[in-house]
């Protein structure tokens, strides 16, 4: 259910709207917006349908919520969710260019990394500890040492970090270092895990599942929405198609699709998608023109030495001169980096 507010419905009714919600075990998820307020109430239908919401005062009118998806619906919520973190904003006329390697594997390496991705523009810095692995064999991250090279990273570039957290018994180490917290593609609908970062104060990135639909990558952002974390951006990275010149198939139709239907900011990984990294610089303007709010792109100082993904990951001198071409393309759309 949804309840609209009058235009000038004051705190203090939407105060008492929220606490007759709550007194029957309901929530009620207040989205201000530029003209009215609405409030939308979760929980049990019969019990929020048994109060006299459209009695009380400062109510305009009641509305059923269509979509399966509540609290991530643009119903809900008319107005573009702004994510901020540390001074840099995503959302609404605000790009986020965010660049990193795919794993830390050294202190050398990531800090490189970051000074590059710094010095050509960045917004935010990636990077992997907890890496979800195809192969057991394979490089599977440096844990908690890897998120404290990020944190120096952090430390001497300003810039914010974005990293990947696999398991709900990681939540406290990860939220001693990451500003962002990243769920990946495997993980999109690891239920207990989308709860889990629902509890905390902290963004999430969510990325589409690669072989999820648009409405089960709103349904995985509603678990976490529910919890009480409004901060949540979603991530298209490509999805398993019949294609195979690509490691996958970047779903650009996907950036209008969810942004019409919800008002959270969606993000593209082009690096994931392609798997070449020749392919990075048209998958992102593409994107960028397609209403994409941010670009997750994987940079390494020396991609032929990379543990992971070096075949993806753009090397400094590229990305200079990529960075430098998504910002003409941002201001282009009239927004700006963030
Ligand atoms: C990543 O961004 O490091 C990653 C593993 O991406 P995905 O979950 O999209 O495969
Ligand atoms: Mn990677």
């Amino acid at each position: 259910m949804m309840i609209v507010m009058k235009p000038d419905a004051d705190e203090e009714q939407i105060r008492h709207v929220v606490e007759r919600l709550e007194s029957v075990g309901a929530k009620g998820h207040v989205s201000p917006g530029a003209f009215v307020t609405i409030i939308g109430a979760i929980g049990d239908r019969e019990q929020i349908a048994s109060l006299p919401l459209d009695a009380m005062s400062g109510v305009d009118k009641i509305l059923p919520i269509l979509k399966p998806y509540k609290l991530a619906s643009r119903e809900t919520h008319p107005d573009d969710t702004i994510i901020s973190t540390d001074g840099r904003k995503l959302g609404g006329s605000n790009f986020a260019l965010v660049a990193g390697p795919c794993s830390v594997e050294s202190e050398d390496q990531y800090l490189r990394a970051a000074r590059q991705a710094r010095d050509a523009g960045a917004s935010m810095l990636r990077g992997g500890a907890y890496k979800p692995r195809t192969s057991p064999y394979s490089f599977q991250g440096l844990g908690e040492d890897g998120l404290k090279i990020m944190a120096a990273a952090r430390e001497e570039t300003g810039l914010p970090i974005v990293t990947e957290l696999m398991d709900p018994r990681d939540v406290e180490t990860v939220l001693k270092y990451a500003d962002i917290i990243q769920i990946g593609t495997r993980n999109m609908q690891n239920f207990q895990l989308l709860s889990e970062v629902g509890k905390v104060e902290r963004p999430v990135l969510i990325k589409r599942g690669m072989s999820a639909t648009v409405e089960e990558l709103l349904m995985a952002a509603e678990y976490v929405l529910k919890e009480g974390n409004s901060q949540v951006v979603l991530c298209e990275r490509g999805i398993r198609t019949f294609e195979t010149s690509t490691r996958f198939t970047l779903d650009i139709s996907a950036i209008p699709v969810i942004k019409k239907l919800s008002h959270l900011p969606v993000m593209v990984d082009p690096s994931h998608a392609a798997g070449k990294r020749d392919l990075i610089r048209p998958l992102s303007l593409a994107s960028i023109v397609a209403g994409a709010d941010g670009l997750l792109v994987e940079t390494h100082p020396d991609p032929e030495q990379a543990l992971c993904d070096g075949s993806q990951s753009l090397p400094s001198d590229d990305f200079r001169e990529y960075a430098k071409e998504v910002r003409r393309y941002v201001e282009m759309t009239g927004r700006s980096v963030s």
